[in-house]
């Protein structure tokens, strides 16, 4: 008898951040085509992408606008060798993204996921202070809790113990300051009237290692992997500051946060603030090819710029970098983007989904805490809402809440025991009220 689509899968692939053994019991949602946020499998079966397939897609699946743009791009180049070559879709991107950007940024790299732009601008800010005078400077700070990829430059500055203990050994030595912890203040303070009291451990950190630090990454005002973990944009502020005075890099990692996901365009805007590198990915194409940007100030690119045999060029290089399909997908996202006026939609959606989230879920004894900034709203599952004890990692609640959405027919792919909706900025309300009520469901079967 012939294999099922699903058999073949399971006989071939290693899927990413899977325990294969899971799927005995879960095999893979095999899909056949998707429009909008609704994601259709072979059987017929419809899904709610909620969380928006890795939290890239930002406009929905098969948007007319991105297909038509990537398929006249593909019949006009495909690729071609970005180092000493370019081509209009590049440099027309990286022209409307600098106005965009937080002033100052203006000049992008381009590479080809969100791991490697934060490779290189780790290796960056190495390499710029060993070229003005401060070859002392090799430590990068980064926040407890943080997520920046799973390259081992990136998982050495991430602090999640999930994805890097076993990797420790191989990993570089990074300093990592206690994260704001919002839910769980150990200051007794509000996320919404903060003055950030938690922001003495950065300080200490910086006081004791500001001298000897090339730069220091965080994910702006929401650590996504952590479980959708919101601080405060003064918070940021502060940190600007403290880089400044220490001379020390900030690179913000923008890959989740970017294109509206927070409320604004950019998540750094809400501080007020220019890092000295940004990093770009996921909805730059919309969530449809694999690209990303790391883009820095003209200060960073001077401290590079001389006699080829001053050896001082960044010889980094992604054999996709500069792809013209994703450029013509991300310059079609913009064109969407400015011309729908989707993030004044999108916002005016969030606020009607944070008070319908309250009013159903705010009371539920399980809920410790609804957090939210832009569309994206979580849930912290807690055994104990008043100790906001967690429930044991062994039980796997967040896991087994999302199967049975699953069998409802939404992918609520939680983190740990944070369930979460991060969809597309298009979805429309009555998709939000779906969503919301197989949640109720599964809440209450749970
Ligand atoms: N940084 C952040 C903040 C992310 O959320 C992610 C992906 N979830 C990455 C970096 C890594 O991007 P990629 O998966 O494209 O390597």
């Amino acid at each position: 008898m012939e294999q099922s689509m699903e058999q073949q899968d399971l006989e071939l692939i290693w899927h990413p951040c899977s325990q294969m053994k899971d799927y005995e019991t879960l095999p893979p949602m095999v899909i056949d085509h998707a429009h909008g946020c609704w994601l259709y499998d072979i059987h017929g079966k419809a899904y709610l992408d909620i969380v928006s397939s890795w939290w890239a897609n930002l406009l929905g699946h098969t948007h007319p606008v991105l297909n038509a743009r990537i398929k006249a791009q593909l019949d006009r180049l495909e690729h071609v060798i970005f180092a000493n070559f370019t081509h209009e879709p590049a440099i027309t991107l990286a022209r409307r993204l600098q106005k965009l950007v937080p002033p100052g940024l203006s000049k992008f790299q381009f590479h080809d996921n969100g791991s490697a732009a934060v490779e290189a601008a780790l290796k960056l800010c190495f390499q710029y202070h060993q070229q003005t005078g401060h070859p002392e400077r090799q430590k990068f700070l980064c926040l407890t809790e943080g997520y920046h990829g799973e390259t081992v430059g990136a998982l050495s500055v991430g602090s999640m113990d999930l994805f890097s203990l076993k990797y420790k050994p191989m990993l570089m030595e990074t300093i990592h300051v206690e994260a704001p912890d919002c839910y769980r203040c150990p200051y007794g303070k509000q996320r919404d009237d903060c003055t950030c009291p938690c922001f003495g451990k950065a300080e200490e950190a910086f006081a004791r290692y500001g001298k000897e630090a090339a730069a220091m990454i965080v994910e702006p005002l929401l650590q996504g992997s952590a479980g959708m973990r919101i601080y405060p944009a003064l918070y940021l502020k502060k940190l600007r500051k403290l880089c400044d005075g220490y001379g020390v890099k900030l690179i913000a990692d923008e890959i989740a946060t970017g294109f509206g996901r927070t409320g604004t365009l950019f998540a750094c805007e809400q501080a007020g603030i220019t890092p000295d590198v940004m990093c770009l990915s996921k909805g730059l194409t919309g969530g449809y090819l694999p690209m990303s940007l790391t883009v820095t100030t003209q200060e960073i690119y001077d401290a590079f710029y001389d006699d080829y045999g001053t050896h001082k060029a960044f010889l980094h290089s992604h054999t996709y970098a500069g792809n013209p399909l994703g450029c013509a997908a991300a310059l079609g996202v913009l064109d969407v983007l400015e011309q729908q006026q989707i993030l004044l939609k999108a916002r005016e959606t969030a606020r009607w989904l944070t008070k319908e989230m309250e009013g159903r879920f705010g009371k539920h004894e399980h809920i410790g805490e609804i957090r939210h900034i832009g569309l994206i709203h979580a849930l912290e599952l807690v055994a104990d809402r008043k100790s906001k004890r967690p429930f044991p990692a062994e039980k796997r609640l967040g896991y087994q809440l999302y199967q049975k959405a699953l069998a409802r027919g939404l992918v609520l792919r939680p983190l740990g025991d944070v369930l979460y909706f991060n969809p597309p900025l298009t979805i429309a309300k009555e998709e939000l009220t779906q969503a919301m009520e197989v949640l109720g469901e599964v809440l209450r079967e749970s």
